[in-house]
């Protein structure tokens, strides 16, 4: 690298402040005396703030960047998450009944030598147990609202694989106050064009407050704006909204009924007619969201579901609305400029995959950032690995819907096949034969595993016939044992691990 190297980052919210953070960690910014990286932001446009779950990998990601577990947790009043627990996403509840599964962030318990899936798939569908209960502890600890470890385990650790539940624009802030640290420089002000060289990469960018800004690498976090992806540079926006129906969110907060009332550490997903509600519980309040399809009810229609949901408690909070459209760019790098966050794309929120797809994207622009040579090089495996992880991510979240059982036209449209992409199809026919595998996913282009498949397939009743090959499984004795050892291992965690509430108090009173 000849002179000083620079990165601007438009956008100042989770997209903008991970970037900011984790680039200047892995790019040894304080150290560097060659290279700048600025974050724009215009505190008037502000942040989506929305998105309050999210996945493990944000534990390696937080400490990574260098904050503190504690903090964290106190600052954005953040509880933990084991897994999602989906409610009547299999069949339509006859009035005064309910149903549900989980799927838990940890991977069924693996034995050397047993097919542990194939044993439960082979018992007596009346009277095994869930899928998730049979195969990992995790799923009795989380509905005994205990906590994933206990107070002495270090930061980041724990006998249980966790994430967190959090208020997002206390996330973006926390950040931000490290990205700071880190020596990201910060503007606040508003971009009010772009300009491009005679090659179609941005030349610079004009602001309001700070005039002309320049760099080498434009890193587009404005959102759902796509201020450089889309408006300047023009990458069309690719709609999978023939896959994935819903395109509206209202959201709004409740207190708790008690201070001390149990607190779950699943994201509770719950079936309507026409898309599904989430409640996540923080420290001090719920989210509480609807999230529908306008082609399948009106906003008035989920309106009123949102408040049957929360018993009408919602009368008098303010609700916001959030429009969206599941889709992403076909070309999030092009020249000088990469998308990360809303502006590369959105896939709805039922997998909580939005930070996910920041912590990806980050990841793979520190690694492909030449230290010499043009910034435009790495953009074409960028965008095969970014493109295939949003098709690999609507495929899962198409799983939920597709196998659903449900009778309302919201869900029998989403079990036309005309709306199922291929790759599931075929994936679905072959493991009517077979449990989902390693050998059917790349890893590096997947967010989810096979046994997260797993968990989804069989949480929704989907059969995976092993009858007929029943002999090939003779290890029945062996596998019972084992799955005797789940049950009591899981009853010695319920005991032995405090309760989420108290290890979330816990935390905040040490401050
Ligand atoms: C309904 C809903 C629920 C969600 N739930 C989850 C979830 O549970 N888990 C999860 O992981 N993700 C979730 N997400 C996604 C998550 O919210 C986003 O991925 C995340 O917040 C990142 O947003 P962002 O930073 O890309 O955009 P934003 O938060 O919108 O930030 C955009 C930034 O760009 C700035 N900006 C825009 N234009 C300009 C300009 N001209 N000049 C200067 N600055 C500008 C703004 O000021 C702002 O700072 C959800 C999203 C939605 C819509």
């Amino acid at each position: 690298m000849a002179g000083k190297r620079s990165i601007l980052i438009v956008g100042g919210g989770t997209a903008g402040w991970l970037t900011a953070a984790y680039l200047a960690k892995y790019l040894g910014l304080s150290d560097d005396g060659k290279l700048e990286i600025t974050v724009l932001e215009s505190p008037e446009i502000g942040i989506i703030g929305v998105g309050e779950g999210t996945f493990p990998t944000i534990r390696e990601t937080l400490q990574f960047v260098g904050i503190d577990e504690a903090r964290f947790i106190r600052e954005t009043s953040a509880t933990f998450k084991q897994g999602i627990r989906f409610d009547n996403w299999v069949h339509t509840p006859a009035p005064g009944t309910s149903s549900h599964f989980i799927h838990p962030f940890e991977a069924p318990f693996y034995t050397e030598g047993t097919s542990l899936v194939s044993y439960w798939l082979l018992q007596d569908e009346k009277t095994r147990p869930p899928f998730a209960q049979a195969m990992t502890i995790q799923n009795r600890v989380a509905e005994a609202q205990r906590a994933p470890k206990r107070p002495h385990e270090g930061a980041f650790d724990g006998p249980l694989n966790y994430a967190y539940h959090f208020d997002a624009a206390s996330l973006a802030r926390v950040l931000a106050g490290r990205a700071r640290e880190l020596g990201v420089r910060h503007l606040r002000g508003l971009m009010t064009g772009v300009v491009l060289d005679e090659k179609g990469a941005i030349d610079h960018v004009v602001t309001q407050e700070h005039g002309d800004l320049t760099a080498d690498l434009y890193v587009d976090c404005s959102g759902f704006r796509a201020e450089l992806i889309g408006k300047a540079m023009g990458v069309p926006f690719k709609s999978i909204r023939n896959q994935l129906f819903t395109d509206r969110a209202i959201a709004c907060k409740l207190p708790y009924d008690h201070p001390d009332c149990p607190l779950e550490s699943y994201t509770i997903a719950a079936a309507h007619e026409a898309g599904w509600t989430w409640d996540i519980g923080l420290n001090g309040a719920h989210g509480i969201g609807c999230v529908y399809s306008s082609d399948h009810i009106s906003d008035d229609r989920a309106a009123q579901i949102l408040s049957d949901y929360t018993g009408g408690k919602d009368a008098g909070v303010e609700v916001r609305s959030i429009p969206f459209e599941a889709g992403y760019r076909e070309k999030q790098w092009v020249k000088n400029c990469v998308a990360v966050g809303l502006s590369g794309g959105f896939l709805e929120p039922l997998e909580s995959t939005g930070v996910v797809l920041i912590e990806a994207a980050v990841g793979m622009i520190a690694e492909l950032f030449p230290h010499n040579g043009p910034v435009d090089a790495p953009a074409r495996r960028f965008n095969e690995l970014m493109t295939a992880r949003f098709d690999n991510i609507a495929n899962f979240l198409k799983l939920h819907y597709c196998l659903s059982k449900r009778d309302e036209p919201f869900w029998r449209d989403n079990a036309d096949p005309a709306s199922i992409p291929e790759r599931l199809q075929e994936l679905l026919e072959q493991w009517k034969y077979r449990p989902p595998g390693r050998f059917d996913f790349i890893l590096d282009l997947e967010s989810f595993a096979f046994f997260n498949y797993q968990y989804i397939l069989y949480g929704m009743e989907f059969k995976t016939d092993l009858s007929p090959v029943r002999d090939e499984f003779p290890n029945v004795k062996e596998a019972e044992k084992i799955f005797a050892k789940i049950k009591s291992f899981s009853e010695r965690a319920t005991h032995d691990l405090p309760a989420h509430r108290a290890l979330i108090q816990a935390i905040n009173a040490a401050a």
